[in-house]
């Protein structure tokens, strides 16, 4: 990321939205107000602009993000609905609740922001000034609170501004937010479960459902009893594939994950390679990982071999996410 940004705050209005709207189509990084917290919103399609949201909020952890979109229609074109997701999209939208679901095919949003996971967390907003700036891009945003990673999440501009000035590129300020609590999250699988609660109360969900929500299992990472369509809980992506992590050289049958320009020994046995960055640029490596993962994983590999990835800025987090990797979910 580039620490020494010129952060604008602008009051929300015309300006401020038309302005917000550029920066996320040219890949930046807005904070914006919401009815919950105010959200560092980046284009949930561009993986290179979620890598810098990552690096600008200093998180260690790739988490996977909550896709903000202007109605339903929109939420539609990246998410499949089943009959308990509608009926919670109509009682609750827009408003503090996320819907877990599981992709549409022809997603726009990157593999970087649901963390490779095959669901997408989705939600509209109700705050005026998200919903006009989520219209004026025209595509989904995703928008984790804009504070700096183990901060408490930011209610008003000032507060974004003392945690991520230089770090982001426009603050539209829409004056203090009014609940200050995350969004419920529910996941609609074989019945819907609450994931986090929130500021929906799981009463209200219940009543609207004409059901009681289910509790998500203890071992949430855990699929072996595969009680829901692969993947669908796992709260991480983990190739079927086998990862041997630091790999110094490529054995007959390996895939290779490469980083930089260093020529592994046996690199020409690899049944096939991937390279996170050339240049070794971790944020670069970090907008590629899951899709690569993902396409090595296909090969019909014996191993994925990965090269070391320094643990510095996003290295720390591409890190933590190949060492889950390499224990699988079970
Ligand atoms: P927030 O902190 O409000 O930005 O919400 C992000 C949280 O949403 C993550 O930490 C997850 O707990 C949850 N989440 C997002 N996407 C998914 C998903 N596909 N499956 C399960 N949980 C998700
Ligand atoms: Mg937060």
């Amino acid at each position: 990321m580039n620490p020494t940004l010129e952060t604008r705050i602008l009051p929300a209005g015309e300006a401020a939205v038309a302005a917000a709207a550029r920066t996320l189509a040219a890949g930046g990084l807005v904070a914006f107000p919401t009815e919950t917290v105010y959200g560092l919103g980046a284009d949930a399609a561009n993986p290179t602009a979620i890598a810098h949201l990552y690096a600008a909020k200093g998180r260690p952890a790739f988490n996977p993000l909550i896709a903000h979109v202007s109605d339903l229609a929109a939420a539609r074109k990246i998410a499949r609905f089943d009959a308990a997701a509608e009926k919670l999209a109509h009682a609750f939208w827009p408003g503090p609740l996320t819907l877990v679901l599981p992709k549409a095919d022809g997603c726009v949003v990157a593999d970087l922001a649901t963390a490779g996971l095959d669901t997408v967390a989705v939600r509209v907003p109700a705050h005026a000034v998200a919903r006009e700036i989520l219209r004026a891009f025209g595509g989904p945003v995703v928008a984790p609170s804009a504070n700096l990673s183990g901060h408490v999440s930011p209610t008003t501009a000032a507060h974004v501004d003392s945690d991520l000035a230089g770090r982001i590129d426009l603050i539209v300020d829409g004056g203090p937010v009014e609940v200050g609590v995350e969004s419920t999250i529910v996941g609609c699988f074989d019945s819907p479960m609450l994931l986090r609660p929130g500021g929906v109360p799981r009463e209200e969900i219940e009543r609207a459902l004409g059901r009681a929500l289910a509790q998500p299992p203890q071992e949430i990472e855990s699929d072996s009893a595969q009680p829901l369509a692969p993947g669908m809980l796992a709260s991480h992506y983990a190739p079927r594939t086998r990862v041997r992590l630091q790999a110094d050289s490529v054995e007959r049958g390996e895939a290779l994950l490469a980083f930089g320009l260093h020529r592994l020994h046996g690199a020409d046995n690899a049944v096939a390679m991937l390279n996170l960055s050339e240049r070794s640029d971790l944020d670069e490596a970090a907008a590629n990982l899951f899709g690569y993962l993902r396409s090595l994983d296909a090969k019909g590999a014996r191993t994925i071999a990965v090269m070391p990835i320094p643990n510095e800025g996003l290295g720390e987090a591409i890190n933590d996410r190949l060492r889950r990797a390499a224990v699988g979910r079970a």
